[in-house]
């Protein structure tokens, strides 16, 4: 059925042009049974969590071709209210936190998009496996490695696929380097800095709770370098050694880390040296460097434009908004099987959180980690 809709596509045709029946002995079952099936069918969408990235992921699905914002879930009617009349939301796809099991019984939502605080993401996620629908889980997919398997594992079982917000894998100018990347054109890579940071302002909010965090900036920000190292380099670290530094304990309480500085060894002899941290700004660089080129990117992870060169020359692709071209490619994933450069998978979230709990662990025992 894929193959006739990229044939008709290709040859710039529908069913409808071509003036086909719904029930024509031409089409496929189910082409029979739904005639759209044969267009741009998009991925339908429930947002969980209506807060500040939620709104952000709402307003680039405005611009999206292949996903659409059909439903929320959200614990606060009247941001409900807001969303409904902005986004054109009908009632019967609005649920709460006490509600959403029934999404099961929705035919109108084929996946539900969690963006709510860390601690509460596996739960979230297995219940909406558990309803039957697609899940799109941010970052971090959990708190730790266990959790994170539990959930690949409950999305296996209820057969429903489990993609991680890794908007940075959809990004032209981070793809253009991992091309390059893969075509050898570095030469042997042996080095590999990210700094990822930013100050944290209110000390009451959930990102300083570690009941709804799992930690601090390692969790939230740190994850960036964690991620970037691997898709830049190409290559899952063999050990890591990580040194915590903690200056304001009032704030940044037990569990909660400030600043970490991590190292990452890789099996072709790649060091990666990288800083997390929740009290500095002007954090957000990636280097790496290859005996025959390098590519560095300031800022590397932002909301964007992101900016870059390579031994070549600058990066000069256009700028789109992150979360528009991700969720129109996870809506390919999701819908048409296509297999994206850098995996957005289940199994790629719980690499990282492998490697988060590995840093803890060298923090806590003061000895290097191995992770093979
Ligand atoms: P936020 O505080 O702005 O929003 C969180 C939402 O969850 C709120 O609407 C809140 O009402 C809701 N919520 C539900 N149950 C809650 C509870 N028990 N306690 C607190 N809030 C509860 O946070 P955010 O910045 O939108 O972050 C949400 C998630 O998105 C986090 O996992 C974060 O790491 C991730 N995020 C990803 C990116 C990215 O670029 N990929 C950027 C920002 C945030």
């Amino acid at each position: 059925m894929k193959t006739r809709r990229i044939f008709l596509q290709k040859a710039g045709m529908s069913a409808l042009a071509l003036n086909l029946s719904p029930f024509s002995p031409l089409l496929g079952a189910n082409e029979k049974l739904n005639i759209n099936a044969m267009d741009e069918k998009p991925l339908r969408v429930a947002i969980m969590g209506l807060g500040s990235y939620g709104s952000r992921v709402a307003r680039a699905m405005k611009d999206c071709k292949r996903a659409k914002l059909v439903g929320v879930i959200s614990g606060t009617p009247s941001k409900i209210e807001a969303w409904q009349e902005e986004y054109n939301i009908p009632a019967k796809n609005c649920y709460n936190y006490e509600t959403y099991s029934q999404i099961k019984d929705n035919p109108d939502i084929d996946a539900v998009y969690v963006i709510t605080p860390n601690g509460l993401h596996k739960k979230h996620a297995i219940g909406v496996a558990n309803a039957g629908k697609h899940v799109i889980c941010e970052k971090p997919m959990a708190v730790n490695a266990s959790e994170a398997k539990e959930m690949v594992d409950a999305c296996k079982a209820a057969g429903v696929k489990l993609l991680i917000g890794y908007r940075m894998h959809f990004e032209a100018k981070t793809q253009e380097v991992i091309k390059m990347r893969m075509n050898g054109e570095f030469g042997k890579i042996l080095f590999f800095q990210g700094l990822s940071g930013f100050i944290i302002g209110d000390p009451t909010q959930w990102r300083l709770n570690y009941e709804l965090s799992g930690g601090g900036a390692m969790m939230d920000i740190g994850i960036y370098s964690i991620n970037g190292a691997r898709y830049m380099i190409g290559e899952e670290p063999i050990w890591v050694t990580a040194q915590e530094t903690k200056n304001n304990p009032e704030k940044f309480k037990e569990g909660v880390d400030e600043t970490i500085q991590f190292q990452m060894g890789f099996p072709g002899g790649a060091v990666a040296s990288c800083l997390s941290t929740y009290s500095m700004n002007n954090l957000d660089k990636f280097f790496l460097n290859g005996l025959n080129g390098f590519a560095e990117m300031q800022p590397s992870t932002g909301y964007g434009p992101i900016e870059g060169r390579t031994h070549k020359g600058p990066l000069n692709h256009p700028h789109v908004t992150h979360q528009t071209t991700q969720m129109d490619e996870m809506a390919a994933i999701i819908l048409d099987g296509k297999k994206p450069l850098v995996p957005v998978d289940g199994e790629e979230g719980l690499k990282d959180m492998v490697i988060i709990d590995a840093i803890y662990k060298a923090v806590k025992e003061g000895r290097k980690i191995s992770l093979v």
